[in-house]
């Protein structure tokens, strides 16, 4: 994963604290709140060291986080391992909110070399805590390696950066997406950061045509070559710039009033320099600068009981990246094995699925043919013996039954329509060319006494152990491989059927 040209470091511009009384807390046996983390103030930041201000012993399993996460993660950690809740200082690692889902990262002791992973943060009121797992250690060793006080590292490590760098792609994304949407009185209604590397989607109230989001992707992409920057602006919170102003100052509906359970003391709004101004928690790009945006070029429809809206699907960043190359990958794969270069693959899979539709049509029409040649045949044999005729076929047919079938409809009528065929009682069978001991072989039993078909079907299932049955006509599998021997069993039955075919 890359992204030309990331900034090395976030530019002193990027965090702004416009409250003249608002500072980030020195103090190291406090918090600092959610708004002013270190991950918040520079979102480019991968490791601080800092001070532990409280640990416990978690609870209760942390839930999964809204399916944002892989599998693996999913199934960390496990029921039995006591997660520590741990609150620092300061963190580097994000803790859920605003639709970008948590951080994982890295703990690291200042009295030896363990490393602790932080499997989740989460928000609790004003305060990141992180959800430390105790791994082979005991509870009570957790607690005493972090006790109030002492100094730890905490990092994002290279999973933690590369699942932190493509959030904060995709966020940044989004709030310019939902910008440029605004502007043609399309407001976002939700947005969801779906699991790498799926695309994520806004939700709007209507569907868009395919020019229209064209339109919108040129919009934000003419922004991203621009470059606009990106900064934060935070100020104290009190009675007269709560929710009421934040909605009116960007007129979004959604995600743009703070949390009811926030306690932290701080409004913090993300502005696209020019572009918007959004209320939100998360970690952003300080420039839109090389987040080109790709729109998949139609919206989804989603119906719900009174409501339709459509979702928005969007790649940037890493995510995009990872779309092109896995895309390109079964572009060439299909390429190679339609044995063409890959912008002629459309046309050349069509070409295939004609001829294949022509193929089907045209083994329909041979396998027809053959059934009435095969039933004509049949009908003479039993005219010229006792009735009584096992035929026996390799076929490598899908569905070798379906000819079997459609010999015995012709033999009916073809024996009808002669009027001198005497009472008959026919067997077919159909082996694939190549059989194992798990090879299926079809068999089929018909004529003109039902009693005596059951008869021959019933020897079948004892003597080959085949399975099957039917009323009127018998049939049924056999499993293994058909040899001599299995047709002579066939030939056999029919041999014992007591007064022949007569009826
Ligand atoms: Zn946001």
């Amino acid at each position: 994963m890359a992204v030309a040209a990331l900034p090395q470091v976030t530019p002193p511009t990027y965090h702004r604290i416009v409250s003249p009384t608002l500072q980030v807390p020195a103090d190291e046996k406090v918090s600092v709140p959610v708004g002013l983390l270190a991950c918040q103030r520079d979102p480019l930041l991968r490791e601080i060291t800092t001070t532990v201000v409280s640990a416990t012993v978690s609870q209760a399993p942390t839930p999964p986080s809204n399916g944002r996460k892989s599998k693996k993660e999913k199934a960390a950690p496990a029921p039995s391992e006591p997660l520590i809740e741990v609150i620092l200082h300061d963190t580097v690692i994000f803790p859920e909110g605003g639709g970008q889902p948590s951080d994982v990262g890295l703990l690291t002791c200042s009295d030896g070399d363990r490393v602790w992973s932080v499997v989740e943060a989460k928000r609790h009121g004003g305060h990141a805590v992180h959800y430390v797992r105790s791994k082979d250690q005991s509870a009570d060793a957790a607690l005493r390696a972090f006790m109030p006080g002492t100094r730890v590292g905490v990092a994002l490590g290279d999973e933690g950066w590369k699942r932190r760098l493509d959030h904060t792609c995709m966020h940044t994304s989004q709030h310019l997406l939902s910008a440029v949407l605004d502007s043609r009185n399309i407001p976002t209604l939700s947005w969801s950061v779906t699991a790498w590397p799926t695309p994520c989607y806004v939700e709007i109230p209507r569907s868009m045509s395919a020019d229209e989001l064209a339109s919108v992707q040129d919009e934000a992409n003419r922004l991203v070559f621009e470059g606009r920057s990106v900064y934060v602006e935070v100020e104290e919170l009190h009675g007269a710039n709560t929710s009421d102003q934040a909605k009116l100052e960007n007129g979004r509906a959604v995600s743009q009033v703070l949390p009811a359970d926030y306690t932290g003391g701080v409004k913090r709004t993300v502005i696209i320099e020019g572009v918007d101004r959004s209320l939100c928690c998360g970690t952003h790009m300080p420039t839109i600068h090389n987040l080109q945006l790709f729109l998949i070029p139609h919206t989804e429809s989603v119906a719900r009981a009174s409501t339709s809206t459509a979702r928005l699907y969007f790649f940037a960043g890493p995510r995009l990246l990872h779309h092109l190359g896995a895309t390109h990958a079964a572009l060439t794969r299909t390429a190679g094995t339609l044995s063409c270069g890959p912008p002629l693959v459309p046309e050349r899979v069509a070409q295939v699925v004609e001829e294949r539709k022509r193929a089907v049509k045209r083994g329909e029409d041979v396998e027809a043919e053959l059934a009435g040649m095969i039933a004509r045949d049949l009908v003479a044999e039993v005219v010229r013996g006792e009735g009584k005729v096992h035929r026996h076929r390799t076929d490598d047919a899908a569905n070798p039954l379906g000819l079997l079938n459609a010999i015995s409809m012709t033999f009916a009528k073809e024996a009808a329509a002669r009027g001198d065929a005497p009472p008959y009682l026919v067997v077919l069978s159909s082996s694939p060319s190549m059989q194992t001991a798990e090879s299926t072989s079809v068999v089929l039993v018909f004529g003109a006494d039902e009693a005596k078909v059951k008869e021959v079907g019933d020897m079948l299932k004892t003597k080959l152990n085949a399975k099957g049955g039917g009323k009127g006509r018998w049939s049924g599998k056999f499993t293994g491989v058909w040899r001599e021997k299995e047709s002579k069993v066939v030939d056999e039955a029919l041999a014992s059927l007591i007064g022949g075919v007569s009826v």
